[in-house]
C-alpha cells in the first residue's frame, strides 16, 4: 500500500486525477518531470502493489505509446529490463486445419526501426505509482471516489475548486483541486456525470484470459524453412500475434512474468458473445476456429490465472477537456478497438494534450482557444482511426485484402499522426493549423479507401490464404516511414516530411486501387482512376496472386 505523502499537508491540490491506472499515473509522472512543485493528488480504487500478470489489459504498445513511455516518461531502462521487447504486429491467415506454413503470415522478419514493447500492466504500474509517490504525488490508494463537483464559476479566469469526495477505510474524505482529470477508465466518472457518452457505432465484444506459460507460436510449425523465415532465433512469439478468421481476431501476447495473454475478439454479427463468453466456451470456440491455438493451451489449462469479458467495448466522449479546468483521458475518454493495440497512443496523446493545457494554465496563459482546438485535433484522430475498425471486420479473414490494407492502415499511421507525435507538434495550434489542408486530404482518402477496401471485399469475399510470407521488412515505405519517426525534425523539415507523406499516401490509393480494378473491374469506388507513378507494392501484389 502507498501512503500519502507527507510533504503535503493540504487537501487542496493542483491537479487531482481520478484512477491510478496507466492513464492517471502516466499524466502524473509527465506533470512532475516538468513541473516538481505541483500538487498532483491520484485516488485509486485498487491497492498498491497490484498483482502481476491478471491486473489489466492492454499489454501491447504500438509505437506512439512506446515512444510516450520510452522516451517523454523517461522508463526506457523500465521497459528494457523489467518487460519484453515487441516484434512488431503480427498476423496469420489460413483454414482451420492448415499448418501455418501453408497459410499467410503477415510481418516483420526483422525489428522495426523504432521500438515498441509488451508490457505486464501490474508490473508497470506498480513502477510507476512508486515512483510517482517519489516525486511528491500524492496515492489516495485504496478509496472510492464518490462524488465529483466541478466547478464552473470561472470559465477559465480565475481560480477553481472541484470537489472530489472519496471512501477511504469506511469514512468519506473531501479533496479540493484547481484542476481535475479524470482517468477512472470505464467507470469514466465525469463522462457519465456529465452525459457525455457518444456512440461510435462500433460494436465489437473480447474475452481474454492469462496462462501461466509461455505459448510460443514458433513451436506450432515444424517446418525449419517456415521457421526461420524470421531468423535463425525463434522470436515470433515477441509479437502481438493475430490470428485472423471472418468477424474475428485471436491475440497472443507474451508477459514478461512468463505468462502468456490470449484474448478473442469479435464482431457480434458474425461471432455472437455467448459463443465464447466463459473459458471452456472460448477454449470450444478455438477448437473450431484456431484448432492449433486450442491444442497450444490444453496441456496448461489448469494454469489459466483470469478469465474477463467485456461487451461493447467501443467508446466515445463528446467533450473530453474543458476551459473549466477539467480532463478526461484514458478510456475515461474514450476507446476505438485493440486490434492496432491504440489504446496506450490515445493515453500518450490525450496526457500530452490535457498537460499541454495544465502547463500553459500555471503558466498564467489563457487555454480559452487552446482546450477547443486540442479536442479538435484529438477528436479528429480518433475519429480518422476508428475509419480503420468500423465494419471491417467481416474482411479479417481474407489474407489479400488485409495484407494491402495493413500497408494501407500503417502509411497512414506512421506517416501522420506518428509522425507529428514524435515530432512534439500534435499540441502545437499553430503548426497542426498550417497542416490543415493535408490532414482533411489524408482523412478522405483514409474514408474512402475503407470505403475500398469494404468493396474489394464484397466483389471478391473468397478467402483463399496462399502459402505466402508478406515480409513487411521488405516493403520499403514501411521500412521508410517507420524508421523516419527516429529522426528529429525542425519546423520547416517537418512541414515537408508531412506533404511528402501526403503525397506518399495518395501514390499508395492510386497504386491500390488500380491493380485491384484490373482483376475486379466492377469495384463502383469514387476514387480517381489516375494511375499511379510508381508500383511500391507490385511484389506483394504478385505474391498474393491479385
Ligand atoms: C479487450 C481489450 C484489449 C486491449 N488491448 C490493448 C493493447 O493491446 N494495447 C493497448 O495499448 N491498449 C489495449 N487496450 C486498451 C487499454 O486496456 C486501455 O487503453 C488502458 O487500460 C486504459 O488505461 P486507463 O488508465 O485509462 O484505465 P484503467 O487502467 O482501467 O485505470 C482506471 C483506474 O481507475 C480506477 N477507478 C475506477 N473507478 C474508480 C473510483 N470510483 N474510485 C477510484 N478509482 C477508480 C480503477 O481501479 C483503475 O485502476 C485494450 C482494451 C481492451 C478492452
Amino acid at each position: 500500500m502507498i501512503t500519502e505523502n507527507k510533504k503535503h499537508t493540504t487537501d487542496h491540490f493542483d491537479v487531482a486525477i481520478l484512477g491510478g491506472g496507466l492513464a492517471g499515473l502516466t499524466l502524473a509522472r509527465q506533470l512532475l518531470r516538468k513541473h516538481p512543485d505541483l500538487k498532483i493528488a491520484i485516488t485509486e480504487k485498487q491497492v498498491f502493489p497490484v498483482s502481476e500478470t491478471t491486473h489489466k489489459v492492454g499489454e501491447s504498445t504500438v509505437e506512439i505509446g512506446a515512444h510516450y513511455f520510452g522516451e517523454r516518461l523517461g522508463l526506457k531502462k523500465h521497459l528494457i529490463d523489467h518487460q519484453l521487447p515487441k516484434f512488431g504486429l503480427r498476423f496469420f491467415f489460413k483454414d482451420a486445419f492448415q499448418s501455418l506454413s501453408e497459410g499467410t503470415e503477415v510481418g516483420g522478419s526483422t525489428f522495426f526501426s523504432a521500438p515498441s514493447y509488451q508490457v505486464d500492466r501490474g508490473r508497470l504500474e506498480n513502477h510507476l505509482a512508486k515512483a510517482d509517490t517519489e516525486a511528491g504525488a500524492t496515492i489516495f490508494d485504496g478509496t472510492q471516489v464518490r462524488e465529483v463537483i466541478l466547478d464552473s464559476s470561472d470559465n477559465g479566469t480565475k481560480e477553481t475548486n472541484h470537489q472530489i469526495t472519496f471512501l477511504r477505510d469506511d469514512s468519506l474524505q473531501k479533496i479540493t483541486s484547481k484542476w481535475i482529470v479524470d482517468a477512472s477508465g470505464r467507470a469514466a466518472f465525469i463522462r457519465r456525470k456529465l452525459n457525455l457518452d457518444e456512440d461510435l457505432g462500433h460494436d465489437i465484444n473480447a474475452t481474454w484470459f492469462r496462462i501461466d506459460a509461455q505459448i510460443q507460436i514458433d513451436g506450432w510449425c515444424e517446418d525449419t524453412d517456415w521457421q526461420q523465415l524470421t531468423g535463425k532465433v525463434p522470436r515470433r512469439w515477441l509479437s502481438t500475434n493475430h490470428l485472423m478468421g471472418e468477424g474475428y481476431w485471436v491475440w497472443l501476447i507474451p508477459l514478461a512474468t512468463g505468462s502468456t495473454s490470449i484474448g478473442i475478439v469479435a464482431d457480434p454479427r458474425i461471432h455472437p458473445l455467448n459463443t465464447f463468453n466463459s473459458f471452456e466456451k472460448s477454449l470450444d470456440w478455438l477448437s473450431e476456429h484456431e484448432p492449433q491455438c486450442a491444442h497450444a493451451i490444453e496441456p496448461h489449462v489448469d494454469k489459466m490465472q483470469d478469465f474477463l469479458a467485456i461487451k461493447k467495448m467501443s467508446m466515445g466522449s463528446k467533450q473530453i477537456f474543458s476551459v473549466d479546468r477539467w480532463g478526461l483521458v484514458g478510456e475515461a475518454a474514450a476507446f476505438l478497438d485493440p486490434f492496432y493495440s491504440p489504446g496506450s497512443d490515445f493515453i500518450a496523446i490525450g496526457n500530452t494534450m490535457v498537460g499541454r493545457l495544465i502547463e500553459e494554465d500555471v503558466a498564467g496563459n489563457s487555454i480559452t482557444h487552446l482546450a477547443p482546438t486540442l479536442q479538435s485535433v484529438f477528436l479528429t484522430l480518433f475519429q480518422n482511426n476508428l475509419l480503420t475498425y468500423r465494419d471491417q471486420y467481416p474482411l479479417f479473414g481474407n489474407p489479400r485484402i488485409m495484407a494491402i490494407k495493413f500497408v494501407w492502415d500503417y502509411a497512414v499511421y506512421w506517416g501522420f499522426p506518428a509522425l507529428l507525435y514524435f515530432n512534439d507538434k500534435l499540441t502545437d495550434a499553430g503548426f497542426i493549423q498550417s497542416l490543415s489542408r493535408g490532414v482533411e486530404e489524408i482523412r478522405d482518402m483514409n474514408l474512402k479507401m475503407q470505403d475500398f477496401f469494404r468493396d474489394w471485399y464484397r466483389a471478391d469475399p473468397e478467402v483463399n490464404a496462399v502459402p505466402a510470407f508478406v515480409d513487411q521488412s521488405n516493403i520499403e515505405i514501411m521500412t521508410r516511414l517507420n524508421q523516419e519517426l527516429t529522426e528529429r525534425l525542425d519546423d520547416e523539415a517537418l512541414r515537408k516530411r508531412f506533404d511528402s507523406n501526403v503525397d506518399l499516401i495518395r501514390e499508395l490509393m492510386l497504386e491500390i486501387t488500380s491493380r485491384v480494378r484490373e482483376s475486379l473491374t466492377d469495384i463502383d469506388t469514387s476514387i480517381s482512376q489516375e494511375p499511379a507513378r510508381e508500383q511500391r507494392l507490385a511484389p506483394v501484389f504478385d505474391m498474393l496472386n491479385i
